[in-house]
């Protein structure tokens, strides 16, 4: 069943448009968040808030980060009576998450500009700490690198970078035709809760990055090999991993154990 916008605006595709309406997607991304009283809302690209005002209805009140400076307007004007929308018109990559919360915990949503994907997912991670969950429309097919684990073809930076740091569970799969205009390929909304920061236990980011960019940047090779720039074959094995594994073999929690270990040297970039 087709949901009508609150208004209309030409999609612009440089800022990755797509827009959301299919009622049944609507309604089960407002489940899948299913607001609390109290809880601080932040949707990332409400567009012409086809999940912004259902939540509105429901929650009372939302903050809304939209970098389209033609849909502040409509956006305002269309949210009197139902709720208190604030819209921050920025780029999000420029929001600092942390402070938008001042003390309190952000849920993020948003159905994301395909084309950012990843710099957003990064950018929110930064400030996980000020975040309770997020819930994402993203492609298909980077959601299932997201949550993919060892042993699948498409395991890799993403999986582990993401899940060292939060549960990804996917929730729904969403067809083109669910959007206007569509996409080329299947979209599907994610889960992300960051972990609680004190169990995380990576030590040094930075050397986590570099070992699974080195690891994956040559996923045929055994770690002995694609990891000769970066780390001695010693301290694979200290890490209780076979040196002649494949990253694609290596779980999460041995990457962070691997990233661990004393390093002697400055981490060489690969
Ligand atoms: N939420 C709406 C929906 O589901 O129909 C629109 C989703 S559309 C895929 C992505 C939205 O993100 C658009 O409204 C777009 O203008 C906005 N956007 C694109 N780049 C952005 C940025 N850097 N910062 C904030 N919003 C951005």
């Amino acid at each position: 069943m087709t949901a009508s916008p609150a208004f209309h605006a030409p999609a612009k595709k440089s800022l990755g448009q797509h827009f959301l309406h299919d009622r049944r997607t609507i309604d089960d991304i407002v489940l899948a968040v299913d607001p609390r009283p109290g809880e601080m809302l932040v949707e990332i690209g409400p567009g012409q808030g086809a999940i912004t005002f259902p939540l509105l209805r429901r929650h009372g009140a939302l903050t809304a980060i939209e970098f389209d400076r033609d849909l502040i307007a409509p956006l305002t004007e269309a949210a009197r009576g139902i709720g208190a929308l604030t819209i921050l018109h920025r780029d999000v990559l420029a929001v600092d998450f942390t402070e938008l919360a001042a003390g309190r915990q952000l849920r993020l949503v948003g159905n994301l500009p395909y084309n950012l994907s990843s710099p957003i997912l990064f950018h929110a991670l930064g400030h996980a700490a000020a975040i309770t969950d997020m819930h994402f429309m993203l492609q298909k097919e980077v959601v299932d690198r997201m949550a993919a684990g060892p042993g699948s073809k498409v395991y890799g930076r993403l999986s582990v970078m993401l899940q060292a740091y939060c549960e990804v569970t996917p929730l729904l799969v969403v067809p083109p035709g669910a959007f206007r205009p569509p996409p080329k390929v299947d979209s599907a909304v994610v889960r992300m809760v960051p972990k609680d920061p004190a169990r995380i236990g990576v030590r040094d980011p930075g050397r986590l990055q570099a070992v699974v960019r080195a690891a994956f940047g040559q996923r045929r090779k055994t770690l002995r090999n694609a990891l000769s720039g970066v780390c001695t074959t010693e301290m694979i094995e200290a890490a209780g991993i076979g040196p002649d594994a494949r990253a694609e073999q290596v779980q999460v929690a041995d990457f962070i154990t691997l990233a661990n270990l004393p390093w002697g040297d400055p981490v060489q970039q690969p």
